[in-house]
């Protein structure tokens, strides 16, 4: 039988709508179910709330939240890590993927990505097949960030 979901209580939900203006899901959203799912279905877990920051500032107040509530934080970019850490049961989701912009600097030879960004997102950049892409063209959906907290 699946185990409940730890929720947020009733007070936690609102000190985060204070101070979280971006989009949450938690349990008992329609979205939930497809929110939580990963690429990966083993990794069956089910997160008190999944918010989808836009900002860096958004991400600190995110971080903060959790830590002043103890709840488990877990971030997503591709969300295909091997280990399912980019997800956790009863804690808080980061889900970057309204954070996917990138951009490139000729002149100083200098990239800059979002933590969501995946691969597809600096396609129209003429990067090297390795920034492109890492070690194999078909990861389309993995981004650096993942890639390089593995
Ligand atoms: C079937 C399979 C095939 C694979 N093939 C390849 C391959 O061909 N080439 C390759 O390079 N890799 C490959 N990998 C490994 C893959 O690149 C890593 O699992 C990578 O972490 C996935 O990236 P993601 O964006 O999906 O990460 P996620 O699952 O979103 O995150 C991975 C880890 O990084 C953390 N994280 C993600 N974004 C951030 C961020 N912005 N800030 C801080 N932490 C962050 C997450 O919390 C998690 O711990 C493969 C993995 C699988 C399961």
């Amino acid at each position: 039988m699946a185990q409940a979901p730890t929720e947020l209580t009733g007070d936690q939900l609102r000190r985060l709508r204070e101070t979280f203006a971006g989009d949450i899901v938690v349990p008992t959203d329609a979205a939930y179910d497809g929110a939580r799912r990963l690429w990966n279905a083993v990794h069956d877990r089910r997160p008190a709330v999944i918010a989808r920051p836009s900002t860096s500032a958004e991400v600190a107040s995110l971080i903060r939240f959790a830590r002043e509530h103890d709840l488990e934080l877990a971030v997503r970019s591709g969300g295909h890590s091997p280990a399912g850490h980019s997800t956790c049961d009863g804690g808080l989701v980061v889900d970057l993927s309204r954070m996917r912009g990138v951009s490139v600097d000729p002149a100083t030879r200098t990239a800059r990505a979002n933590g969501g960004a995946l691969t597809p997102d600096a396609s129209g950049y003429d990067l090297t097949p390795d920034a492109r892409s890492g070690h194999d063209r078909r990861d389309g959906d993995r981004s650096a960030a993942g890639r390089a907290a593995g």
